[in-house]
């Protein structure tokens, strides 16, 4: 039985995980390396990250007395999947600490929410307004720069819940594209943003205050799912830094405890502008795993666990690929690959869109890993 003791938590504490996806799996593997125990909490049985640890509850994130014997189970609560429902998170909280905060989770849940925040602490994001039925939408658009990129502020990833708005468009179309035959939602109309690049910087602060972030890395997506990461990304110094102030700004100002991704637009004349934030490890940061001393995931349990963090240098530059789908088939051409390291996920069906695992591949700090291209 876990003594929900005090950060920070020695070795043999156990980190619970709410969640049963690849992020959940792959920072049970890094707690598991430094002495903890996961105990993963999901509704489903089989899961990746339940298939690399001995406890686990298989309960809905609404049956409350399973969520309280699992608070009992557990020294500190994170999540790798932030739909969570709030009222969960509030549920555990008040029974064992919960990292990141409630709170954050409920900013980085909304879009609305998201770039309120954003606003608010001075971190620029596109221009937007809140809609909320086809009326609110046809009024927004009286006033709104084209194109624009219509979203539901909550459930959507990977591209689902958004449609994009072309000069022309039919604001009824845009609304049932999101809504389907739903009047009334919250969605958010942002305008469209030109970018020369898309990045991402994944950040960590510590229980102490102290913060940490990864070098930005620029995202390609193919159908809406990240295709691959470059690190570090190839920008000016200047945007370099100005990324990293902006995920510094965030991390403080939100009052973070663990690690945020966040993702960002570079436009063509070097703004950088924050499109969306995930608190949690991320996607675009799975190449520390094999370029860092520290990946993104021991970074995330040293936060969430009250240890100081570690130096989040890179000793390689990398690209990483997705394996999304089919591509997961290659296992054995990657894994005769020199210079591939490949991870798998543990997931018996390839179905189209599903991420089954990733490969790193790494370059010399002296070589672009836009020549990987
Ligand atoms: P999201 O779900 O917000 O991460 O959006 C998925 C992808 O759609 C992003 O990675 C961008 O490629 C694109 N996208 C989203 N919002 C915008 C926007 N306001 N302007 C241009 N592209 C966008």
């Amino acid at each position: 039985m876990a003594s929900n003791g005090p950060l920070p938590l020695a070795p043999g504490a156990v980190i619970g995980i709410l969640g049963g996806g690849q992020l959940g799996r792959m920072a049970a593997q890094a707690a598991a390396q430094m002495g903890y125990r996961s105990h993963v909490y999901c509704p489903t049985a089989h899961e990746p990250a339940s298939q690399v640890t001995d406890l686990c509850t298989v309960a809905a994130y609404d049956d409350w007395a399973a969520l309280s014997v699992f608070a009992d189970h557990v020294d500190v609560v994170t999540f790798e999947f932030e739909n969570v429902p709030a009222a969960t998170a509030a549920h555990l909280a008040e029974r064992v600490a919960v990292h990141p905060s409630p709170q954050v989770l409920a900013i980085c849940q909304n879009r609305l929410r998201e770039k309120g925040f954003c606003r608010s602490v001075g971190v620029p994001t596109t221009q937007y307004a809140p809609v909320r039925d086809r009326e609110s939408l046809q009024a927004a658009l009286a006033n709104f720069p084209l194109p624009a990129v219509l979203k539901t502020t909550e459930l959507g990833y990977d591209g689902k819940g958004q449609t994009t708005l072309m000069p022309g468009a039919d604001p009824a179309e845009a609304w049932a594209a999101i809504a389907g035959d739903k009047g009334e939602l919250e969605a958010i109309l942002e305008a469209f943003v030109d970018f020369r690049l898309e990045i991402s910087v994944i950040v960590a602060r510590d229980a102490t205050g102290h913060i940490e972030s990864f070098v930005p890395v620029e995202n390609r997506h193919k159908n809406h799912i990240l295709d691959k990461t470059l690190a570090p990304a190839d920008i000016p110094d200047a945007v370099a830094a100005q990324a990293k102030a902006i995920a510094t700004t965030i991390a403080e100002k939100i009052d973070l405890t663990g690690m945020l991704g966040i993702e960002m637009f570079v436009t063509r004349d070097d703004q950088v502008l924050v499109n969306e934030m995930a608190p949690r490890p991320h996607n675009s940061g799975h190449w520390t795993m094999d370029a860092c001393l520290v990946s993104q995931f021991e970074q995330f349990i040293r936060a969430v666990a009250g240890l100081p963090l570690g130096a989040p240098k890179r000793h390689s530059n990398a690209v990483m690929n997705n394996l999304v789908g089919a591509d997961a088939n290659h296992w054995l051409e990657l894994l005769a690959e020199p210079g591939a390291k490949l991870h798998l996920y543990g997931k018996n069906q390839a179905r189209p869109g599903r991420k089954m695992g990733h490969v790193n591949r790494l370059l010399p700090l002296d070589v672009k890993p836009t020549s990987l291209d």
